[in-house]
């Protein structure tokens, strides 16, 4: 009889340590899976006003005045991690308001049946750029080969629709200031990123507006407008950070308003590299 019970409670204690260890587990790997969630929708949210790109010359831009002697407002729509199956709505908006803008462009496993828009987008006269084929930190920014070979595999991807010869502009996942990357590269990566990306003749952009639709919040379409007014406030240059995915459906319903609120406040839209220009 009393063996019977001490067995009981060992049967008792072993499935409590079962239990246990389940639930332990089930935190463990939600954890995880909530850490690679927020790293994959990383992206500096904090609009990035020192963008360090010496061509843009911004101070050009806010004496500039056109010929109506009205201070140039320039605004550069950026659409990250194309192509989507959102990617074919954009274009047609962008049309209806004959505005140019600028594709960075990824090659995930979900934009790879997504490709041939690419082609789409470049024969609109928008500006391909190149972001990153796998755009997972923990490989591109393990080291700066790393990352330098994971740009040369998102050539080879884009080869069949966009001429890649003439793509020399860039846009680091997470932004140039990101410090995601300093867990798998050490604090100097991005540091001699810019350094190599410059000697490799790429040019690189971030980004002083910030849309914020692919924050893990997933805001609506008004709420994405209200965020792009609050940042573009007083700036003459726009420089708008958007996202091309299959999972920011609303950053498509917001951007016939996007367009009209900038053209409303006397912006003209072109690509980076014309802005550059
Ligand atoms: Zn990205």
């Amino acid at each position: 009889m009393r063996r019977e019970s001490q067995n009981d409670r060992v049967r008792r204690v072993f499935a409590l340590c079962l239990l246990a260890s389940a639930v332990l587990g089930g935190v463990v790997g939600l954890v995880w899976a909530e850490a690679k969630r927020r790293e994959n929708l990383y992206e500096t949210s904090t609009p990035d006003t020192s963008f360090a790109v010496r061509a843009l010359a911004m101070s050009e831009l806010e004496g500039g005045e056109g010929e109506s002697g009205a201070t140039m407002r320039i605004c550069c729509l950026t659409f990250d991690d194309g192509p989507s199956r959102n990617t074919p709505e954009i274009l047609r908006i962008l049309a209806d308001h004959h505005a140019k803008a600028t594709f960075f462009v990824t090659a995930q496993d979900a934009n790879r049946k997504y490709l041939p828009y690419v082609a789409d987008i470049a024969g609109a006269g928008h500006q391909i750029a190149l972001h990153s084929a796998s755009h997972n930190y923990s490989e591109i920014y393990r080291s700066t080969s790393a990352f330098w070979l994971d740009i040369k595999e998102l050539r080879q991807v884009l080869q069949p629709y966009a001429d890649v010869e003439t793509i020399h502009w860039l846009r680091f996942p997470g932004g140039s200031t990101n410090t995601v990357s300093h867990r798998y590269g050490g604090s100097s990566i991005m540091q001699d990123l810019k350094i190599e990306a410059e000697e490799k003749g790429y040019r690189w952009i971030d980004w002083n507006v910030c849309a914020e639709d692919a924050t893990a919040s997933h805001p609506n379409a008004a709420q994405i407008l209200k965020n792009i007014q609050k940042d573009a406030e007083g700036q003459p240059l726009c420089v708008v950070l958007l996202h091309d995915t299959n999972a920011t459906g609303q950053t498509v319903k917001a951007l016939p308003d996007i367009l009209d609120w900038f053209s409303g406040q006397g912006y003209r839209f072109c690509t980076v590299e014309e802005m550059a220009e």
